[in-house]
């Protein structure tokens, strides 16, 4: 299963790892220390009590984590699960002996984890869910002294405004994210040209600025091709503008396709004109290449047509050269190639 996450997504599901990680180690900690500051008695007997299978369940938790990280909800789902098996072995203790200040700070605990891990409306609904059980539980055991009746009303409270905190910053976080992923979204489409899908005019300028300052602070060399496809006039004349439009695209995909791998750059200079930027490709290497774009595009029929382009190469030449006299310098090479023929490259 491939799986694409944004760097946005990735530094999510590494806070929430985290935030389970620390709770889990923090129970099993938790476990150890009182075991040793209080022992329970003669193991494995004494052992066998719910606060125990709830160190054994985050224990098993932080193993399951570091397998299969990207498995989050599952597995704290799982270990919530076990918790609350846990937690109701534990009311009748809970109940008698007055509301246990540790199991209340635990379940806690454990409702601004899962609000961290499932979201706001779902954890909103799981902890709802585990409220009613909780009290449930409590109703089932029949009426409690009116001192552990204040315990488990201020457990009650203190969860419920832990878990409205939560609701509210992780409602805040989640709508910060949709709001990022649509703004990227959009800023992207409008760095795409509409027709072909390589760069549009704007942003394909941008970087051509880019990748001269990069090559003028690197000390390395830079190259662009421009081509125009030849007599594409008769193509749309004969096979109409939306054919036309075809050919753009398919003439865009192979030059993308051939220029990808190596770091290059593809953009639509306007009309069936466009400019390949060349990062770090020298003169000789740049003419090559161009030299193939020619023959990927002039050897083999696009939607279907024989259709040739002719190129314009030209390099950087270092400090004072400007993207203006790059670009008019490769045109200036890619009309020669028109006026040699056609289906070339200069
Ligand atoms: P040459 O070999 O000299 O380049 O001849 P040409 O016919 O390709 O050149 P010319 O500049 O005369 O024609 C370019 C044509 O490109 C004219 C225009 O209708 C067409 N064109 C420009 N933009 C688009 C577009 O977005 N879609 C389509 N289908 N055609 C377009
Ligand atoms: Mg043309
Ligand atoms: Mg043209």
């Amino acid at each position: 299963m491939s799986r694409r996450t944004t760097p946005l997504q990735d530094l999510l599901l590494r806070s929430q790892l985290a935030a389970v990680l620390a709770a889990s180690a923090a129970y099993v900690a938790y476990a150890l220390l009182t075991a040793l500051i209080d022992p329970p008695g003669a193991f494995p007997l004494a052992y066998q009590t719910p606060k125990y299978w709830a160190a054994v369940v985050a224990a098993a938790t932080i193993v399951a984590l570091t397998a299969v990280p990207h498995r989050l909800k599952t597995v704290y789902l799982a270990a919530a699960a076990g918790y609350a098996v846990a937690t109701l072995f534990e009311l009748p203790r809970a109940a008698t002996g007055g509301m246990s200040v540790h199991l209340m700070l635990w379940l806690t605990l454990n409702v601004l984890v899962s609000f961290v891990v499932f979201g706001a409306r779902p954890a909103a609904a799981l902890n709802a869910l585990g409220t009613l059980l909780l009290l449930g539980a409590v109703v089932v055991r029949g009426p409690l002294p009116a001192a552990q009746r204040a315990d488990w009303i201020t457990a009650v409270i203190v969860m419920g405004v832990a878990g409205m905190i939560a609701y509210t910053l992780m409602t805040f976080i989640e709508n910060n994210l949709l709001q990022h992923a649509q703004d990227s979204e959009k800023l992207l489409a409008a760095r795409q040209d509409a027709v072909t899908d390589v760069y549009g005019r704007g942003a394909i300028e941008e970087e051509l600025h880019h990748a001269m300052e990069h090559a003028n602070r690197t000390n390395t060399p830079m190259s662009i091709v421009v081509t125009d496809i030849d007599h594409f006039k008769q193509v749309n004349d004969q096979h109409g503008h939306a054919f036309g439009d075809d050919v753009l695209r398919a003439v865009g995909k192979r030059l993308r396709r051939n220029v990808g791998g190596i770091g290059g750059m593809v953009g639509r200079w306007g009309g069936e004109e466009f400019i390949v930027l060349l990062p770090g490709l020298s003169k000789p290497d740049a003419l090559a290449l161009a030299e193939r774009l020619r023959r990927e595009i002039g050897d083999t029929p696009l939607a279907g047509l024989p259709v040739t382009a002719s190129f314009g190469v030209a390099s950087y030449r270092g400090t004072g050269d400007t993207p203006d006299q790059l670009f008019g310098r490769a045109d200036m090479a890619m009309y020669e190639a028109k006026r040699s023929g056609r289906n070339a490259v200069r």
